[in-house]
C-alpha cells in the first residue's frame, strides 16, 4: 500500500524553493549534449589564451556562421548577421532581429581578458649568466601560484612600419616553454615566514628565457645578446620593438578533463571565456531570425576595471548601438532602456574545503546550473550594479519557460572580500542588466576548474535571453 504523504511533506513541496543538479533534472540526451558542447569548448579555450588571440578566433568563427564585418554606412534588414572587431582585442557579434529597435535589443556581455603576467616596456636582461624578462602582472593573481609551472609566450611586436609581427611559443608539440623559478624548501626559511600574499613578490616574477651565451668571448651579456639575436633571426626585432610589443605570459597547459567522472574541465582562462564561449555560441545557435535584436559583446579589460578603448567602460559598445539606432532613425536611448542584458560572468563556486567563506544559503554549487547573481560589489553592496526585481522576474520566467538549469548565489559571505563585472557598465547606460555564469573553483588560479553542467547551462541562458 502507497504511504501518504505527510502534510508537511506536501506543503514543503509546494512553498520550499527546490535547488536541484543538473543531472537530476536533465534527460540523457541533454547531459550528452552538455559533454559535447564542452569539447568545442575545451578546444577554444586551449587554442585562444590571450584577448587578441580569442577575438580573432571568434571572428573566424562568426565568418564561418555567415557574418558579415559591420559597415555603419550599410542598411541592414532583420536575420542579417555582422561584427565588429574593436581594435583586435573586443569582438561585437549582432544579428537583427525583425521587432522594432525601440523595442531594445537582447544582448549577452562577457570578457575574453583573463587574469595574465604581461611583460614590462623593458623586460630583457641578464643577471649571474641567466636571462630573464620582467613581467608586470595584469589582473588579480595570487603571485605565489605562477611560480614553478610550465609558461607560454603570446603576442605581437608592432614593428615602428607598422607591420605585426605574431608571437606564440609553448603551446605546440616540441615547443619550448618559460619558468618563472621559486626556492627549494631546504632554503626557504626566510620566504616560509612571508604572508602568502608576499609568497613570491611582483618584482620576483621574472622569467627565465635562457641560459647560453653567445660565444665565449669577452664582451658582457652574452645570453642577453644570444637571446636577441634568435629573437631577431625569427621575428626581425631588436630590443627597441619590445617597446610597441603587447605580449602576455600565460600557463602553457591545455584544458582537460578532471574527475574519473570526466564531469569537469581544468583549465586556464575559464574565467570569462566559459561565459564568452556559450555567448557566442548562443548566437550562432539561433533558429532563423529573432525578434529583437541579439548581440554577443566579448570585451576586454574586464580584470583591470574595464577601463581602456577596449573595455565596457569605454563608447564602443554604445556607439555602435548609435549606429543600429541611427540606421532604423530611432533615438538611441529608447533602443537603450528598453535593452536587456545578461552580464555573463563567473561567480565563485561553493568549495567544501574552504567552506568558512561562503554562505551556504547564498553560495553557487557545482552542477546546479548557470547561478544568477543579483549584485556584486564589496560590503554594503558598494560598486555594483543591483538588479531591479522586476528584471529578475522576467529572466526567472524566461530561464524556467526554456528549461535552463539555474541557481541564484552571492559571491562569498558579506564583509568576506568582494568582486565587480561588466554590469555597472551596461546598467550605467539604461539598460536592464544582471549577472549570471559559470561558479569556478580556484578562480583566477592558473588552472581553473568547472563542472560541464554549468557550462551547458549557461549556454541555454543564453539561448533563453536572445529568445526573449
Ligand atoms: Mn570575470
Ligand atoms: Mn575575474
Amino acid at each position: 500500500m502507497k504511504e501518504e504523504k505527510t502534510e508537511a511533506a506536501r506543503l514543503k513541496e509546494q512553498l520550499f524553493r527546490k535547488n536541484e543538479p543538473f543531472q537530476k533534472t536533465c534527460t540523457a540526451e541533454e547531459d550528452a549534449a552538455a559533454d559535447a558542447f564542452c569539447e568545442g569548448y575545451k578546444r577554444f579555450i586551449t587554442e585562444a589564451k590571450t584577448e587578441r588571440e580569442c577575438a580573432a578566433w571568434i571572428k573566424a568563427a562568426a565568418e564561418s556562421h555567415g557574418f558579415v564585418p559591420f559597415d555603419p554606412a550599410a542598411q541592414y534588414s532583420a536575420g542579417d548577421k555582422v561584427y565588429l572587431l574593436q581594435r583586435n582585442k573586443a569582438v561585437i557579434l549582432c544579428v537583427i532581429g525583425s521587432a522594432d529597435l525601440c523595442e531594445g535589443t537582447r544582448i549577452v556581455a562577457s570578457h575574453i581578458d583573463a587574469p595574465r603576467l604581461d611583460l614590462k616596456p623593458t623586460p630583457l636582461y641578464e643577471q649571474d649568466e641567466l636571462a630573464y624578462f620582467k613581467t608586470h602582472y595584469y589582473g588579480g593573481i595570487r603571485k605565489y601560484q605562477w611560480a614553478a609551472i610550465p609558461l607560454s609566450l603570446h603576442g605581437v611586436f608592432v614593428k615602428k612600419d607598422g607591420a605585426t609581427v605574431t608571437v606564440r611559443i609553448g603551446e605546440d608539440a616540441g615547443d619550448p616553454q618559460y619558468v618563472i623559478t621559486d626556492l627549494l624548501p631546504h632554503l626557504a626559511k626566510e620566504q616560509s615566514q612571508r604572508t602568502l600574499a608576499d609568497g613570491i613578490k611582483g618584482e620576483e616574477l621574472n622569467l627565465l628565457i635562457g641560459s647560453r651565451p653567445f660565444k665565449a668571448d669577452d664582451e658582457s651579456e652574452l645570453v642577453k645578446l644570444n637571446i636577441l639575436k634568435l629573437l631577431n633571426e625569427k621575428y626581425g626585432v631588436t630590443e627597441d620593438d619590445f617597446l610597441s610589443a603587447e605580449l602576455e605570459i600565460v600557463p602553457a597547459f591545455p584544458a582537460v578533463d578532471i574527475g574519473f567522472d570526466r564531469s569537469m574541465i581544468g583549465a586556464y582562462g575559464h574565467d570569462d571565456r566559459v561565459c564568452a564561449y556559450p555567448a557566442m555560441e548562443a548566437l550562432f545557435a539561433l533558429d532563423g531570425t529573432p525578434t529583437h535584436t541579439c548581440l554577443a559583446v566579448l570585451t576586454d579589460k574586464e580584470e583591470i576595471g574595464s577601463m581602456g578603448n577596449t573595455g565596457l567602460e569605454s563608447a564602443y559598445l554604445r556607439d555602435f548601438i548609435a549606429d543600429l539606432a541611427a540606421m532604423q532613425g530611432v533615438p538611441l536611448r529608447r533602443v537603450l532602456h528598453n535593452s536587456r542584458c545578461l552580464s555573463a560572468d563567473v561567480n565563485a563556486g561553493f568549495d567544501p574545503t574552504f567552506p568558512q567563506v561562503h554562505d551556504k544559503h547564498n553560495a553557487a554549487f557545482l552542477n546546479h546550473g548557470a547561478v544568477i547573481t543579483k549584485y556584486t560589489g564589496a560590503r554594503g553592496k558598494s560598486g555594483t550594479s543591483d538588479a531591479n526585481a522586476e528584471f529578475l522576474s522576467q529572466i526567472r520566467a524566461a530561464f524556467d519557460a526554456e528549461g535552463v538549469c539555474w541557481q541564484i548565489g552571492e559571491m562569498g559571505k558579506v564583509d568576506e572580500g568582494g568582486g565587480g563585472t561588466v554590469a555597472m557598465f551596461l546598467a550605467n547606460m539604461d539598460i536592464e542588466v544582471v549577472d549570471l555564469g559559470v561558479p569556478v573553483l580556484s578562480m583566477h588560479a592558473p588552472f581553473e576548474l568547472v563542472a560541464k553542467a554549468d557550462v551547458y547551462s549557461t549556454f541555454k541562458a543564453c539561448l533563453a535571453l536572445y529568445h526573449n
